[in-house]
């Protein structure tokens, strides 16, 4: 028998538990025709809800299923990896909770394995019942982004994927602490086919992420996987010599053929403020990466956990 371990994040989804267990479960017959274990891991993000117990609940009604439980919100990044640590199978599979992942898919995706590859990934085609705006960035993030990135990343992609072991093994090996798994599935690499799926809206509850923590993520994402705005920092450094170079030339021969006296003060100031802000936009990005790298250096842990089934 071979065991397939099933990751579910979950942060506040205490009406969604059992529910998915339960479409989950519609699977029953093709884990045991294909001579499936199944380990269902729950990973509690440090929900404030019932979710811990809800888990609990559906520990006592079946032990394949597993908790890890955090010390607080460490974020969906965390979550995973955590899962992953955990996840003890010869197939990972990481689905989220609210059942926007159907687990109806797999079947289809693990005959894909069968058949040689070594992960199989999903991507929605669509973006129906989303904010307009919220599609309108998300697609300009994954544009910039691939414009920008060696490490293919796909527009829709979901974190909805079944591994063998040895990608789940490849994963592992990042412990960086700023994560960003879709990066970090691309980065990877190894045979990986996509499969595409209409989205699907969530069952219960709300989504948790904010535009702003949205925004906040790209931006993760970005430094995590991209070095091309330091680029832009030093392209745009020297652009502004190159023109401080001409109006110098400029200036002098006006002042020595002319003896222009004092004037074009408002130029000056305008020339002065934009350059400044220049520079500080420079420096921020600088700073990105610096900070980036100043919490790599902490080597904090990427999760605490309070309580493991
Ligand atoms: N999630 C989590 N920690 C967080 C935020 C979300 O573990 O800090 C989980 C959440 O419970 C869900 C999954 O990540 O199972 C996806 O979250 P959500 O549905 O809110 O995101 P969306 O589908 O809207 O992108
Ligand atoms: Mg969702």
């Amino acid at each position: 028998m071979a065991l397939l371990s099933v990751i579910v994040p979950c942060y506040n989804e205490e009406e969604n538990v059992h529910y998915f267990y339960e479409e989950l479960m519609k699977n029953e017959q093709f884990f045991k025709e294909k001579q499936l274990d199944v380990e269902i891991i729950y990973i509690d993000d440090g929900s404030t809800d019932d979710t811990v117990a809800e888990v609990k609940k559906l520990r006592e009604k079946d032990k394949r299923i597993k908790m890890v439980s955090f010390s607080r919100n460490f974020g969906k990044e965390s979550a995973i990896y955590a899962g992953f640590k955990k996840a003890q199978g010869d197939y990972v599979v990481m689905m989220d909770a609210d059942l926007q992942d159907p687990p109806s898919l797999l079947p289809e995706m693990f005959s894909y394995l069968e058949q040689g590859y070594d992960s199989v990934a999903t991507r929605r085609v669509t973006r129906k019942g989303e904010p307009a705006i919220r599609s309108f960035f998300a697609r300009a993030f994954y544009k910039i982004m691939n414009k920008i990135s060696k490490t293919d990343i796909v527009d829709g992609a979901r974190d909805y994927r079944l591994m063998k072991r040895k990608v789940v093994d490849a994963i592992l090996s990042m412990g960086e602490y700023n994560r960003f798994s879709k990066g970090i599935f691309g980065w990877v690499g190894y045979e990986t086919k996509w499969i595409e799926y209409e989205n699907v809206e969530r069952a219960h509850g709300e989504t948790k992420w904010s535009f702003w923590k949205l925004f906040l993520y790209s931006i993760e994402g970005i430094t995590a996987f991209s070095t091309a705005p330091l680029a832009v920092a030093s392209i745009m450094g020297v652009l502004f010599c190159i023109l401080a170079f001409i109006l110098i030339v400029f200036i002098l021969i006006r002042s020595l053929v002319w003896t222009d006296p004092v004037g074009g003060w408002p130029s000056l100031v305008c020339i002065i403020s934009m350059v400044s802000g220049v520079q500080l936009f420079c420096l921020g990005i600088v700073g990105q990466y610096l900070s980036k790298t100043y919490l790599e250096v902490k080597k904090r842990p990427i999760y605490l956990v309070k309580e493991e089934i």
